[in-house]
């Protein structure tokens, strides 16, 4: 991977940035519980084009700021566990740091499924508690809105489980915890808008057999990629749009959307609507328009045979 400085960021940023980065070239038979959840295409495409990927330091900004996080949770808990705060610490800050439970950090864990080693890295393991805790630098948008990344957390910490009770330790509760980047005082008291820059959430667990089995398809469909490679799904190219419009004369908006054609034209019938027109909306797939680091190489990326503005939709 080449990796660039274009907005020309001090030396020591970059080499902050470049020593906590993580980033390697996918191999068979090894992978990160993310990598797992994460399309198989972008996995072969990675190992395929790894030495031609460029990549900005900015890109990894982001990445960066979650690892500073975690650097500075997993420094306090090592303190804190082996007895070393300082008395003064203690008797200042003890009315606001009640005793904590016992506690690992970074904890590393593994096992093999199906002959590939499926690693990850736990932030917290509350020893007392039986519980996870994954810490997440993130929008505030992904608590408010709540549903997508409930999805992606609970699938993370279940496997992190799995792995777990695999290596002896059984977890019987599951939490994300959240640092909010972008949240904004004003917004407080809309929707359930968080009250601070930090939200907790209880994330549901799983039987363990359901665990097992996901990853047992999640490997399947990795090794499977090895021989052919298959499209990102529609929901994880972050797809918008596509539905068909049923337009009315003199009006610009429309008076319904459907999902396919034959609906629109069913429900115009049902309801007697006699003069219509049909409209497609525009299919927009984000991650591969702007997020995507293997977008350029992608044989299924749509904005690599025209651009955006000229694809009407898929
Ligand atoms: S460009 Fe889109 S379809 Fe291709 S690997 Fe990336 S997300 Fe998947």
């Amino acid at each position: 991977m080449k990796i660039t400085n274009k907005y020309n960021l001090p030396p020591i940023v970059v080499g902050a940035i470049l020593m906590q980065q993580k980033a390697h070239k996918p191999v068979d038979g090894r992978i990160g519980v993310t990598t797992l959840m994460n399309p198989p295409l972008v996995f072969r495409l990675m190992q395929q084009h790894w030495d031609e990927i460029e990549m900005d330091v900015t890109d990894l900004m982001w990445a960066f700021e979650g690892s500073a996080i975690h650097s500075a949770l997993d420094a306090f808990a090592k303190r804190y566990m082996a007895g070393n705060l300082s008395s003064e610490f203690i008797e200042k800050y003890q009315s606001v740091v009640p005793n904590s439970p016992r506690v690992e950090t970074e904890k590393w864990v593994s096992a093999e499924i199906d002959g590939w080693q499926v690693r990850g890295v736990i932030d917290v393991y509350d020893i007392d508690n039986a519980a996870l805790e994954d810490y997440k630098r993130t929008s505030t948008w992904s608590f408010v809105y709540r549903d997508k990344s409930m999805d992606s957390w609970t699938k993370q910490l279940n496997i992190y489980r799995y792995l777990m009770h695999v290596n002896g330790k059984e977890v019987n509760k599951l939490y994300i915890n959240g640092f909010l980047r972008d949240w904004q005082s004003s917004k407080v008291g809309s929707g359930n808008y968080p009250d601070a820059s930090f939200a907790r959430v209880e994330i549901p667990v799983w039987d363990l057999k359901e665990a097992e089995e996901y990853l047992h398809e999640r490997i399947k469909l990795f090794k499977e990629s090895a021989d052919k490679l298959e499209p990102c799904t529609p929901e994880e190219r972050w797809r918008s749009g596509g539905q068909f419009a049923l337009m009315l004369p003199n009006r610009k908006t429309a008076k319904k959307l459907f999902d396919s054609e034959k609906e629109l034209i069913e429900w115009a019938k049902k309801f007697k609507v006699a003069k219509y027109t049909i409209e497609r909306r525009k299919i927009v797939d984000r991650k591969c328009k702007d997020y995507c680091s293997v977008a350029q190489f992608c044989p299924f990326n749509i904005y690599n045979k025209k651009k955006a503005e000229e694809i009407p939709f898929a």
